[in-house]
């Protein structure tokens, strides 16, 4: 299996690079932030749950988190492997993820790390608020988004990092470049 991590702050590109991944690798999805979304959008338990605390650009709970894994992670053996889009975002999250794979009978491969300057990624989300519909994509939303991802999320670099998982890719390049950059990382970990 191909299991790997795509890792940045809000407003990185992760999407459009998962889509880009998943077209050339034929993995199994998991975004967690999609999940949550949906699951908002169905009125779920689950969903009412999350919804005050994503429309206010806070993280969701690591218990919540853990819900959302176990019930979306198919341990289906043909699956080629697994995309991580969002997910592990704290440093309880990590180790879940570790878990999770270990009963699996596989890792992590790599944990890809998109870096973009921040003035550039609020400018992004801002853009992004005019199209997407999101709650979450306004101004003060955003900023609190930016916060938690760097008491909460940044952690998560140096877990990966201790274990020589993590690859740096400058998301100020072309969708393109950038995308053939994360080929390259690909490969090597294989
Ligand atoms: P972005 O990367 O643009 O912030 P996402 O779609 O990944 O967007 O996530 C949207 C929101 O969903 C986050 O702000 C957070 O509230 C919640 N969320 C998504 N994934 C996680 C996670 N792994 N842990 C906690 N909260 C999460």
């Amino acid at each position: 299996m191909i299991n790997i991590a795509l890792f940045g702050p809000p407003g990185s590109g992760k999407g459009t690079q998962s889509k880009l991944i998943l077209e050339k690798y034929g993995l199994t999805y998991i975004s967690t932030g999609d999940i949550l979304r949906q699951e908002i959008a169905e009125a779920t338990p689950l969903g009412l749950a999350v919804k005050s605390i994503i429309e206010r650009g806070a993280l969701a709970s690591d218990e919540i988190i853990m819900q959302v894994i176990e019930s979306h992670i198919n341990t289906d053996a043909l699956s080629k492997g697994i995309l991580f889009d969002g997910f592990p975002r704290t440093n309880a999250q990590c180790y879940m993820l570790e878990d999770l794979l270990g009963k699996m009978d596989t890792a992590l491969n790599c944990m890809i790390f998109l870096d973009v300057p921040e003035a550039e990624l609020c400018r992004r989300m801002l853009e992004r608020a005019r199209t997407s519909g999101r709650s979450d994509d306004n101004i003060d939303v955003i900023n609190r988004r930016l916060e938690e991802y760097h008491q909460k999320t940044l952690p998560v670099i140096d877990f990966y990092e201790e274990r020589g998982k993590i690859f740096h890719i400058d998301g100020m390049n072309s969708v393109e470049e950038i995308f053939s950059k994360i080929t390259d990382v690909i490969s090597k970990s294989l």
